[in-house]
């Protein structure tokens, strides 16, 4: 079972924001792999309070999970973290909160053992799709504005940790001198201070720049979705290693074709004449035209299955459908011979509703689409 997000922080339902960021910042500080360094359970904790923060700390996704608790977010899934947060995740959302004492804003740190490197936040952008472009995959040139290490600037190795980006702090307790290592607060865990720097960079050398990035967007992603391009988030400064691009999938609804997973839905309108005398046509699939043929007394409510002829799955395992929905247009407005006709006809045998088996209602056809 997993834990209540209030207790995980130490907090009540009536909490107020502040009182929230509070919590959090207690129990992210307390747990903080710099001062807990190779403790997984520490390390979980610190992810599992920096999960309860992110919900608790969104009005939405309280009143959420206030109302329907962990389940909320379990079903359905888009949106959320699909396999949790991450701690680069977590440096680069929550690094207002950490302030100067960790990492000086930066994205985190990266490497266990041996001299660690800061990593650079990373940058979050939205890309709108259209189902075309979800259909086949699509490369988009996105222009961001990344931080990079301006022109001209030099660094120089930290006099205070001797380039290691952490110190060792030495205090007397009751229990006897006690060692801990903690982030060095020249550089902010760089390693390296600035020597020289132009005018325009910022205090750690840096500069904002435009670069037009090329994101290769795979077949079949969803509304929600989040897609990493590594190392084109912001640059960290000195020789550490750049964050990335977290780019969050956003589909334009389609003017005619409703998408149901990997299957495709179309609503096809067809006239009486065309219904009762069967007639080829050309529909417009997710890939241009396609012919069908109506069979003679096809019926309203009918679906035409067009296999492969939906969405192509993200992992490469074929396509999804096309289900075409027949409707048959009953036409309102008849001059007097067209009325005559069907006025002769009202109690014509061959008039009458008489479904067979295979012509299933609208409804049993839903249930069985669904199971
Ligand atoms: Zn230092």
């Amino acid at each position: 079972m997993k834990k209540d997000f209030y207790e995980i922080l130490g907090i009540t339902k009536s909490a107020t924001a502040e009182e929230i960021k509070k919590a959090y910042r207690k129990k992210a500080i307390e747990f903080h792999p710099d001062k807990n360094p190779g403790d997984k359970q520490a390390e979980e904790n610190f992810k599992v309070a920096a999960e309860s923060y992110e919900m608790l700390s969104d009005p939405q996704k309280k009143a959420k999970y206030d109302q329907y608790g962990h389940q909320a977010f379990e079903s359905g899934g888009y949106g959320g973290h699909p396999g949790g947060m991450n701690m680069d995740d977590i440096f680069s959302q929550f690094g207002d909160i950490f302030g100067s004492t960790f990492g000086g804003g930066f994205g985190g740190f990266n490497g266990g053992g041996g001299q660690r490197r800061v990593k650079g936040s990373n940058l979050r952008i939205k890309v709108k799709l259209t189902l075309e472009e979800i259909a086949n995959g699509v490369e988009k040139k996105i222009k961001v504005k990344r931080k990079v290490q301006a022109k001209g600037v030099k660094y120089k190795t930290c006099q205070t940790c001797n380039g290691q980006g952490q110190v060792m702090r030495v205090t007397n307790t009751i229990l006897g001198r006690m060692q801990s290592a903690s982030t060095c607060p020249a550089c902010g865990g760089a390693g390296q201070t600035i020597e020289t720097k132009p005018k325009e960079a910022d205090a750690h050398g840096m500069i904002l720049e435009d670069e037009t990035v090329s994101i290769k967007i795979p077949a079949g992603v969803v509304d929600g979705m989040q897609l990493k391009v590594s190392n084109k988030g912001n640059d960290a400064p000195g020789n550490g290693i750049p964050g990335d691009l977290i780019v969050a999938i956003e589909e334009i609804e389609h003017q005619y074709l409703k998408r149901e997973g990997e299957n495709l839905h179309l609503d096809l309108y067809i006239s009486i004449s065309e219904a009762v005398l069967g007639v080829s046509k050309d529909i417009e699939a997710i890939n241009g035209k396609v012919r069908i043929k109506l069979e003679e007394g096809i019926q309203s409510g009918k679906i035409l299955r067009l296999k492969g002829k939906g969405i192509t799955n993200l992992n490469g395992y074929g396509s999804g459908d096309l289900l075409v929905h027949i409707n048959v247009w009953t036409p309102k407005e008849l001059n007097k011979e067209q009325k005559e006709f069907f006025e002769k006809n009202l109690t014509n045998e061959n008039f009458t509703p008489n479904p067979e088996q295979s012509d299933k209602s609208f409804f049993e056809k839903v249930k069985d689409m669904f199971s």
